[in-house]
């Protein structure tokens, strides 16, 4: 991907940053800043930061559950929107396909498990600013629960699509549930177009994000369509005596 740069390589995956991601701590930092100087803009960017910090754990779970099935993932890049694994390819059996979609929010579920247990068991026995400190572990507990069920939206190529085609796989011809799943994912992506106007414009950006990626599957899906019928064609011509 154009403008991003490598800042670590863990099992043997580049884990990348796009520039535009460099935006994210700068505006979160600014607004904390505005709103109660600067040990809440040093908050605020922490916070980010360790935000950050538990969507690189759950694209690494997308990789090593496909890394389980032979599939490698050369690089995992942060965008202000999220993270992306690219892996080589997408397993086109459903039950793979479906391990491989659940593993990254089910690391959200172990993250917000084990916060939550540390919440519980230090029960304010923190020394140092203590409320601050609760409040970010709380903070950070919540936003990996928003994630998982945000994740699991049915807005393909988010994970939630795919766990949704992946299902309907286990009924239906691959290129059927694909299409099913990419058409869902549009309508879907039109719902967060109105979510960006009514709530937050973050939405409109992963709209664009969603529409494009499922329009891409639909062309691809269409491509291998004429092409296997073509395949056939030249098949039955074969076969002729
Ligand atoms: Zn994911």
């Amino acid at each position: 991907m154009k403008w991003s740069y490598r800042i670590a390589r863990i099992a043997g995956i580049d884990v990348r940053i796009h520039l535009s991601f460099v935006l994210l701590p700068v505006i979160f930092g600014f607004i904390g800043w505005r709103e109660g100087g600067l040990a809440a803009a040093g908050e605020s960017v922490l916070f980010i930061l360790l935000l950050f910090f538990c969507v690189v754990l759950h694209e690494f779970g997308h990789a090593m559950a496909g890394r389980h099935f032979g599939i490698r993932t050369p690089d995992i890049t942060l965008l202000p929107i999220g993270g992306v694994a690219h892996m080589e390819r997408i397993p086109e059996k459903p039950w793979q396909e479906l391990v491989v979609a659940l593993a990254g929010p089910a690391v959200n579920v172990v993250i917000a498990v084990v916060l939550g247990a540390i919440l519980a068991v230090t029960g304010g026995l923190w020394i140092v600013t203590p409320d601050a400190w609760r409040t970010l572990l709380q903070n950070l507990m919540t936003i990996n629960l928003a994630l998982v069920a945000f994740n699991l939206i049915p807005a393909f190529p988010m994970d939630g699509g795919r766990v949704l085609r992946a299902v309907l796989g286990f009924f239906l011809p691959f290129t059927t549930s694909s299409r099913i799943a990419a058409r869902t994912g549009q309508v879907m992506a039109l719902l967060f177009v109105a979510g960006g106007f009514l709530w937050n414009p973050m939405l409109l950006l992963i709209a664009f994000f969603v529409f494009n990626g499922a329009r891409q599957e639909i062309e691809y899906i269409r491509q291998r369509e004429e092409f296997d019928a073509l395949v056939a064609d030249m098949d039955s011509r074969e076969d002729r005596p």
